[in-house]
């Protein structure tokens, strides 16, 4: 009996091992949401993968039609110019995406908030120009801005802006719900090994054939991580931010000041989905370390890794010791 167990699980290893070998890697880059968007994925063979590269794609475009805030046509702006007061229906996946946003309001006491555009946009032009924007300026975009002038209603899918001229801003949780979505797209095709990066948002599925996990790199920390099923973002002050009178300015906001951050903090976040790692590495930068960890403690699975530039070794959360690492 128990030798025919050993046989049978033998058998089984043996054949998934040979499935397994079948599989090629493949990898695609294309332009989306103002990044470089790579993919990697494991099929077949060339025409399965272009056609699950294709799908994919096709569905981060459509989102950033949805989503952006660049694009005047987007659904996100549409809803911005609507008049305000009135319910606007929207769709499913703006829905989502706004539901989480204002959820991680709450939980982050305004730290994280979509409804700073008025605010970020001021910022934004700061890095072109190179000036600091005017103290009146950033006065009147911040009475334009605040999560509770947003409002959602699940039963009928609509969203009612209470004020008018506000601008959303998705740019802290978009690409992590992209990646979500690309990941979903190529499961629903039978592509099971996938990963999904949009600048310093990764989403993945399994891991490759054979391997216990997707070598995640963690740069701004010097860690490497082996992980599947998971995704991690990275946010900070490394890639977007203005340098002026020996401060650095980065493209995150503190919502309860209207300024830019100045404290360089870099935070790697590691959840279940991009959706929460993208909006809650965001939410952590404004936070800090303290009532980071704390809101940490609050989200189930996330795990964090934080640095503050003074001090040289960084933050793990509880559950980031936990995570299988290679160095
Ligand atoms: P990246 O775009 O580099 O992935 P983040 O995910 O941290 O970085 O998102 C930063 C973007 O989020 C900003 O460019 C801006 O669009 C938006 N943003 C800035 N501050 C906040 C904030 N406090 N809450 C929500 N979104 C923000
Ligand atoms: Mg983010």
């Amino acid at each position: 009996m128990a030798s025919n167990m050993t046989s049978s699980s033998l058998a089984v290893l043996v054949a998934s091992c040979a499935f397994a070998a079948e599989l090629q890697r493949f990898e695609s880059v294309e332009p989306h949401m103002g990044t470089l968007v790579r993919i990697t994925l494991y099929a077949a063979n060339a025409d399965e993968a272009k056609t699950a590269f294709k799908a994919a794609f096709r569905r981060i475009a459509d989102l950033d039609a949805i989503l952006s805030d660049y694009r005047p046509g987007s659904e996100l702006n549409r809803l911005c110019r609507a008049p305000h007061g009135s319910p606007v229906k929207i769709s499913d996946d703006l829905f989502r995406v706004l539901a989480a946003s204002q959820r991680l309001a709450e939980e982050s006491d305004g730290a994280f908030d979509v409804t700073q555009g008025p605010v970020i946009r001021l910022w934004r032009q700061a890095r072109r120009d190179h000036v600091l924007p005017d103290p009146e300026s950033l006065n009147e975009a911040r009475a334009r801005s605040g999560f509770k002038k947003l409002h959602l209603d699940d039963a009928s899918r609509t969203a009612t802006l209470s004020q008018s001229s506000m601008q959303l801003d998705l740019g802290g949780i978009a690409k992590g719900y992209a990646a979500d979505e690309a990941l979903a797209v190529l499961d629903r095709l039978g592509i099971a090994n996938a990963l999904v990066a949009m600048s310093g948002d990764l989403a993945f599925s399994h891991a490759p054939p054979g391997r216990r996990g997707w070598k995640i790199s963690l740069e701004e920390f010097g860690r490497v991580l082996e992980l599947a099923d998971a995704a991690v973002s990275t946010s900070g002050d490394r890639e977007q931010f203005l340098e002026l009178n020996g401060e650095k300015y980065s493209h995150i906001i503190d919502p309860s000041t209207g300024t830019a951050l100045t404290n360089g903090i870099a935070v790697s976040v590691i959840a279940r989905r991009g959706i929460v790692a993208d909006s809650l590495a965001t939410a952590l930068c404004v936070l800090g370390v303290e009532r980071g960890m704390a809101l940490l403690d609050l989200n189930g699975n996330a795990a964090a890794l934080l640095r503050r530039p003074s001090s040289g070794s960084p933050v793990e959360s509880s559950r980031f010791k936990d995570l299988p690492s290679i160095h």
